[in-house]
């Protein structure tokens, strides 16, 4: 038997298939719905995601890694840097947020646009079969202004009081209203067009499944850089001009 929360994988997919990533994607979110951590509407969204990944081949383009190493530098120079986690990205790489987590000091939050209490239990618990310990979440006693509704919720000491703050799938109106609250919002987001990748401030076009991946590796290798560098990498990026050129490299096709 499962346990709570537990994600279990019910379809063996041929590894020699071509498409063989992103199926095993799929099937992560097909078994974390029936594991009551993935909702409806988290699946519909996969949907809208696998499509803008067709787009961009299915691989980490140039400008979404130029991206991923400015993610990294702000989190790195971040005082309270908090990793929001919602059900997709929980049931796609508990592991490696669990590893991102502690490699850089942020601590995990589950988060959740369609929030409640049992969900916020059952990804805790799976984040915590994952190795995580003190994730944040389950109180959300803070709200985010200007947003209305249960998903207004974030925890005080988390979200609420962060200066950095990584959102894997995040909803455009919460992430205007992160923005408007100063703090510098790092979105994982595979539609260049969305709400919430044009109003982050640093928004990755990317898979989930390789972004979070490819942050852990670029921790170890940038941790070293003299602050300065760091800090040339963030203030010469222009989050608008890399968003024009992922979107001129999907019209090229
Ligand atoms: P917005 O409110 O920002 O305009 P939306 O309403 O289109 O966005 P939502 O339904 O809130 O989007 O969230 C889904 C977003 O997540 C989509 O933009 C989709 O491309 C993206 N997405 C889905 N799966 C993944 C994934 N595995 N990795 C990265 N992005 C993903």
């Amino acid at each position: 038997m499962p346990s709570r929360g537990a994600i279990v994988m019910t379809t063996i997919i041929p590894k020699d298939h071509p498409r063989y990533e992103s199926l095993i994607i799929r099937e992560r979110l097909v078994d974390g719905f029936k594991a009551g951590i993935v909702c409806e509407e988290g699946l519909i969204a996969h949907g809208r995601g696998e499509a803008f990944d067709y787009l961009l081949g299915e691989r980490t383009i140039e400008p979404a890694m130029t991206a991923t190493r400015v993610a990294v530098a702000a989190m790195l120079a971040a005082k309270h840097p908090v990793i929001s986690v919602n059900g997709n990205s929980a049931a796609l790489v508990p592991d490696e947020l669990v590893r991102l987590s502690e490699k850089i000091g942020a601590p995990l939050e589950v988060n959740l646009f369609h929030r409640t209490e049992d969900r916020v239990d059952k990804i805790i618990h799976h984040l915590e079969t994952h190795g995580a310990k003190n994730v944040l979440g389950k109180k959300a006693e803070a709200r985010i202004p200007g947003i209305s509704h249960e998903r207004a919720k974030v925890c005080k000491e988390g979200i609420y009081s962060a200066d950095v703050v990584l959102v894997p799938l995040e909803d455009g109106d919460r992430c205007e209203a992160l923005v408007n609250m100063n703090k510098k919002v790092i979105a994982i987001d595979l539609n260049p067009l969305s709400r919430t990748a044009q109003t982050a401030s640093v928004t990755i076009v990317d898979n989930v499944a390789r972004a979070i991946p490819n942050m852990i590796k670029l921790v170890d290798e940038m941790k070293t850089l003299p602050e300065s560098e760091l800090g040339h990498m963030r203030t010469s990026y222009d989050n608008k001009a890399m968003l024009e050129e992922v979107i001129r490299r999907i019209k090229m096709l």
